[in-house]
């Protein structure tokens, strides 16, 4: 897990760690803020689960409203629940506040109106998760956990040189085990506060303040520069790629074009005729799949369109959120072709295409062809 160049550094490092943190923390760390310097463990529930997800400086008029209409944990539990999803309302991830009222409810009716001590115990109620747990733990009743939130685990990877993405379960477990051995036998408020001020402070997601940190003459990602690159980003899926067939339908100076259904990519937009459903073939020599483009430009040349000629063109890739689509257009010559071919297509001359709305993709195809002043020159499109 470790990628130190020098092991004996990482480890004299982990044995100063909570000491130069706790230090750090007690000069230049955060002390007023209005969930700070109390140990009542409802005040530091509400806190923490308005804080995942959440800026400080949103949270802070919520946190003040609730605690005005919801004085302790007996109160909200007592409440309707449209009352507290009214109260939250702007603060979004609804499901935090349903959790924290059934958590409420939980605690009074399980835990006679008193959050338990026993990090275990309250990771058990809802909306509690283990970091969460440490730190109300910690906080109010100065448990020996780990906290391990998203600020956490960026000093960790940094400070201890942790290649790999934090999120992934393996660099996760060794994570938690790390924090676990980090942590001091006293003074774990200040720790526990520590650890989430430098997190958000001076090793913030995006350029961090070394010069100022109380770890900059060890830190790893500063000591080798990466810095930006720790931790490691969550690995990004291969995107699926998908390939269609378009058909570039000319009768004369005039194309076809076919209106998409409202519904799907491009609803309602005005597109090339596809060749549905697509093929694999990717060689535009394949005769079946010459075959098939030409029935289906004949079809929809309402039966007077007698392929002339069928030409590939140059392909363009669009890419989506999700994937990546591969346009193969078609370039083809009809005999003759109908005035319409029903509500779902119409003939376009260049006025009529400049007029369409057309997705942007299929806009370039037209483009690059000059649709509506078609030349005999050789056409080819951007790739
Ligand atoms: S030295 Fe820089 S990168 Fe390392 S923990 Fe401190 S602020 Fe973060």
């Amino acid at each position: 897990m470790n990628d130190s160049p020098n092991d004996s550094t990482a480890g004299s490092l982990a044995g100063t760690f909570a000491e130069r943190l706790i230090a750090w923390q007690a000069e230049h760390g955060r002390h007023d803020l209005p969930w700070q310097n109390t140990r009542d463990a409802y005040r530091i529930w509400l806190s923490e689960i308005m804080l995942q997800q959440t800026q400080v400086a949103t949270v802070i008029p919520y946190y003040a409203r609730f605690l005005e209409r919801f004085p302790d944990v007996a109160a909200l539990a007592s409440a309707a629940q449209d009352d507290v999803m009214a109260l939250w309302s702007g603060l979004g991830y609804y499901s935090r506040a349903r959790n924290l009222h059934r958590c409420a409810q939980v605690v009074v009716a399980e835990h006679g109106g008193r959050f338990p001590a026993d990090p275990e115990a309250l990771a058990s109620l809802p909306g509690i998760g283990r970091s969460t747990a440490a730190a109300i733990a910690a906080f109010a009743y100065d448990a020996h956990a780990a906290i391990l939130d998203g600020n956490v685990k960026r000093v960790l990877a940094r400070v201890f040189g942790i290649e790999g993405f934090p999120g992934a379960p393996k660099i996760e477990r060794d994570m938690w085990t790390l924090a676990e051995s980090l942590l001091p036998q006293r003074d774990l408020p200040a720790y526990t506060q520590g650890m989430m001020d430098l997190g958000a402070t001076l090793c913030g997601r995006g350029k961090p303040r070394c010069g100022e940190c109380p770890f900059d003459s060890d830190c790893i990602a500063h000591a080798t520069g990466r810095e930006r690159t720790l931790p490691t980003s969550r690995p990004k899926k291969a995107q699926p790629e998908r390939y269609v067939d378009v058909l570039v339908i000319y009768a004369g100076e005039r194309v076809l074009f076919e209106r998409r259904p409202d519904s799907g990519i491009w609803g309602g937009l005005w597109s090339l005729p596809e060749l549905t459903p697509p093929t694999d073939a990717r060689d535009a020599d394949d005769t079946s799949l010459r075959a098939r483009l030409s029935a289906h430009a004949a079809t929809l040349g309402a039966g007077e369109g007698r392929v002339r000629s069928l030409e590939p063109l140059h392909g363009l890739t669009h890419v989506f959120t999700h994937f990546r689509l591969h346009l193969r257009p078609w370039r083809v010559m009809l005999e003759s072709a109908s005035p319409s071919n029903g509500a779902r297509h119409a003939w376009l001359d260049a006025a009529g295409v400049a007029a369409a709305g057309l997705p942007s993709p299929i806009r370039k195809i037209a483009d690059a062809l000059s649709i509506g002043s078609l030349s005999d020159g050789q056409l080819s499109l951007p790739t």
